[in-house]
Order: structure tokens, then sequence, then C-alpha cells
């Protein structure tokens, strides 16, 4: 009887998933499926608190479908490489499978593994199945890595090799009887105390929900998505695929592909939103690519001069930004709903990540550190290229001379207000001060002052890039 291992990692779905069919054909009689929590002191990017929480939830949605097709779901704690040396020794197995990872450390981890393993003579494949072009797949001109996003998205979607999407098996394979698992609360992955209830009401974690979100999305709102997705008021303005994205509920060949049948049915004229839509999975590409090719920088500019910038350590401001108490609306609200829901919408992350960087001179990595930890879709490489874009240091980045004035955005990107009123509820009753509530005389309820002069921090941010 063949037995095989299929090691699940930021891949938690059974649809389009090229390490499942692999470990399918190679044993149809056994598979452990296995999930290996491995925290870390030592390891600097392990899952934040609210990455925790949307594992947990998706673990549990990922091991019921397992269930339903017949198989087992092991869960384990522990060092990679030694849990799935065990595994397989203890149960006779002579294949491994997993989908390649594409961050630093994880590289390094996986390589070192495959290599351990082939030494006992077990076959090791590893499979795409979390990116359109892996990052040595796309290549400039002269053979190097891309570093500006246009050329590189031209050259995504000129690829010619193109996946099918791979259905989800009817069927799977039981587990060895005799393999053991821990219970999926033995692996802590939810906090003690229960900030987190929002967040489980706002999302549904798993396969099944990442799916009915696509399908919704792409049935309803993408052909607007060029109009919508810099409104942060508009629930579907923008896909909310980010998190099921960075876990692999769904793989961005099954959006690509969605949308492209979406495309093809009749009456679906061509529509900009469609493009638009693809070229921000894309987005998500590049940022793979940079995190690739420049591994340093999840610590460090990709632009080297920017090492020397006098960021300012200012613990007090840090936590008046990370609790939505700027003073400034769209700020606070933005925060706000990180806190509460694990999320916050791209036009609002670039405002409130430019405030920190530009009107409060604090660094982007100490911003970038409190996504990771309060993000439900906290990717390094995506979070990454945005704090550098934003701080002006990184590839193809905002120009640093581009301050976001905070007031002007809200006021063009929030309207109405709308925003704003619902994550910062002393200003529910302001309608025409609700960007500038200083100057209304309703009473905002305790609602705090401006921490800094926007017009003044930008003069100073602005001469302290140009002492650069
Ligand atoms: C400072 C900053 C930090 C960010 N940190 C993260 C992060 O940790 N994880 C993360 O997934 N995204 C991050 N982003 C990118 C972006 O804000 C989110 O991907 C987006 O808001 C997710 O919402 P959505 O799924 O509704 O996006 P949609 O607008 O529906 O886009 C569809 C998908 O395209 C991808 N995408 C869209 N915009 C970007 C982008 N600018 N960069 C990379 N991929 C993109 C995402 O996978 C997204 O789910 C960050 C942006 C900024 C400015």
């Amino acid at each position: 009887m063949s037995c095989a291992i299929l090691w699940f990692r930021n891949d938690l779905r059974l649809g389009d998933h090229p390490a499942l069919r692999a470990v399918l054909d190679r044993a149809p009689d056994q598979i452990l499926f296995v999930y290996i929590w491995e925290p870390s002191e030592a390891a600097p990017w392990e899952p934040g608190a609210a990455s925790r929480v949307w594992l947990h939830h998706s673990l549990l949605a990922l091991s019921q479908s397992i269930e339903k097709k017949g198989g087992r779901l092991l869960l384990r704690r522990g060092p990679s490489l030694s849990t799935l040396r065990n595994l397989a020794q203890e149960h006779g197995a002579s294949y491994v499978a997993w989908t390649r990872c594409y961050e630093p450390a994880l590289v390094l981890r996986d390589t070192a593994i495959k290599a351990s393993l082939e030494s006992e003579r077990l076959t090791v494949e590893t499979f795409n199945g979390s990116l359109i072009a892996e990052p040595w797949e796309v290549k400039t001109t002269t053979g190097g890595p891309y570093q500006v996003y246009t050329p590189f998205s031209r050259a995504v979607f000129k690829l010619r090799e193109r996946r099918d999407v791979l259905p989800e098996p009817r069927i799977l394979p039981p587990a060895p009887r005799e393999a053991t698992s821990l219970q999926l609360e033995e692996l802590k992955l939810l906090p003690r105390i229960s900030w987190h209830r929002e967040i489980e009401a706002s999302w549904t974690p798993g396969e099944a929900g990442a799916r009915r979100n696509l399908t919704e999305f792409v049935r309803n709102a993408v052909s607007d998505y060029e109009a919508t997705r810099n409104f942060p008021a508009l629930e579907s303005g923008t896909s909310r695929l980010s998190p099921h994205l960075r876990f692999g509920e769904i793989s961005p060949n099954m959006v690509r592909a969605r949308v492209e049948e979406a495309l093809r049915e009749p009456n679906v004229g061509h529509s900009l939103g469609y493009e638009v839509f693809l070229k921000e999975i894309v987005w998500r590409e590049f940022a793979y690519h940079l995190l690739f090719h420049f591994p340093q920088t999840t610590t460090k500019p990709l632009r080297p001069k920017f090492e020397r910038f006098p960021w300012k350590d200012d613990p007090e401001r840090l936590k008046l930004w990370q609790k939505g108490e700027t003073g400034y609306p769209i700020v606070d609200a933005g925060m706000r709903q990180l806190w509460r829901t694990g999320w916050m919408h791209n036009r609002v992350r670039m405002i409130v990540a430019s405030f920190l960087v530009k009107d409060l001179l604090v660094s982007w990595q100490d911003g970038a550190r409190w996504f990771w930890d309060t993000l439900v879709d906290a990717d390094l490489a995506s979070n990454t290229l945005g704090w550098q874009w934003t701080a002006g240091c990184g590839a193809d980045a905002a120009p640093y001379f581009r301050v976001f004035n905070p007031i002007t955005q809200g006021e063009k990107f929030d309207p109405s207000g709308d925003y704003i009123r619902r994550w910062v509820p002393e200003l529910s009753k302001l309608t025409s001060h609700v960007h500038h509530p200083w100057k209304s005389s309703v009473y905002t309820g305790g609602y705090p002052q401006q921490i800094v002069d926007h017009s003044e921090a930008r003069d100073e941010a602005l001469e302290a890039f140009a002492r650069l």
C-alpha cells in the first residue's frame, strides 16, 4: 500500500491544488494530510495575532472539508523537518509534496528540509500553487528582476503558459488509522482575551467562504471596480479576497480564470473593471517578485540611501496612531476598522501609512510591524511593498514629496463621511464638518485634538527628505 504526505502551509484548500493532485496520483491508497504549527521566537515574522485567529478558523474549515471526503487532517506542533521525518518513518511514506513559499526565511528552511528528506531516500516534490508567475519566471531584457510595476505586469500578462484550474477531488483516501493529531485548540491560536469576536463576525475563513466571495464579487461588483475601488464606505467596492489569498484558500489562478470566464459570458461588455482588478492581482505577484529577489527589504529599504533617514523614536505618537486617536478622522476610522475587523481598505491603508511616516516621521518598519500583528491578510510580500511604496523607499514607490493630505483625502474618497461615522462614533452626529471636526460647534464626544498640524508636519517631512 503506497502512502504519501501532503504538507499544507499557505495553501489551505482542496481546489486548484497541484501538490494535492500529485499526492493523489502517487498514493491513491493512503495520504497523510498534515499542518505543522512551528512557532519560533527565532522567526522574525511568525503570524501575528489577527492572522492566528484566521488560521484557526481556516484549519477548522479545511479539516472539515477533508473529513467530508474521507480523509483526515493531522495537526502537529514542532520543528517541520523532524515532524515530517517521523511521520514518514512511522507510516512508511515514501513521497512528500508541498506548495512552494517565497518568504526568505521559508525558502531557506524548505530548501534544507527538502535536501534532508531526499538524503533519507524520500521523494520530495514542490509545486507552484500560490502565484500566477513565480519570481524567477519573468525577467527584464537584461535577465534581472523587475523593479517597476508596469513592465512587470506586461511580462506577467504575456506569459504563454497558463495552468488550467484543477478540480477539487470528490473523494480523498483515508489517513492510516493509528496516525495521531493534536486537537485544533491545542495549537492555541486564539487569543486568551476575546478582542477577536468582531473579526470572527466579519469574515468566513475557509475555501467555501473564499469561493462565495469571489463568485459574488465577479457577479455583482467587478464590472464597476474601476469606479468603486477607492471608496472605503462601499462594502463591495473591492473584493475582500486578501485574507483568502493570503492563506491560499483560493489561488490567484482561480481568480484569474473566474474573471476571464465572466468576460466570455454573453452580455458582458468590455469593462475596465475586470482589467483593473486583474492588475491588482498582479500587484500581489509583483510583491512576491520583489520579496524573493530583494529578501533584505522586510526590514531594510530597497533604496539604500533611505537607511539614513532620521526617523523619530516616538512611542507615544505611535500608540495614538495605533489606537486611532490622531484627531484626523479618516486616519482614525481606518485604524479602528483595522483593530476591530482585522482589515482596512487599500485607499485608507495608503492614507494611514503616509500619515505615520510623513506626518509623524515614525519609521515604516514600526507601521509594518503593527499591520503585521493586526491584519488578517498580513502578508510579508504585500505588506513590505505597501509600506516601502508609501515611504518612498521601495520599488516603483510614490515619490517622497507626495505627502497625502489626510483631510482632502477624506473629502475626496469618503465624500459623504459614511465611512468615518461608521468607525468613529464620536463623530456620528457630524455632517459637513466630519472631515474637520475642530470647525464644528456640535459636541464630538471627546474626539481627540489633532496630534500634529498637517501643513507644518508636511514641511518638516519634506525638509528631512530633501536633506537625504
Ligand atoms: C501600507 C500597506 C500595507 C499593505 N499590507 C498588505 C498585506 O499585508 N497583505 C495584503 O494582502 N495586502 C496588503 N496591502 C495591499 C492592499 O491594501 C490589500 O491587498 C487590499 O486592500 C485587500 O483588499 P481587497 O482584497 O478587497 O483588494 P482588491 O482591491 O479586491 O484587490 C484584489 C486582490 O489584489 C491584491 N492586491 C490589491 N492591491 C494590492 C497591492 N497594493 N499590493 C499587493 N496586492 C494587492 C490583493 O491580493 C487583493 O486581495 C497593503 C497596502 C498598503 C498601502
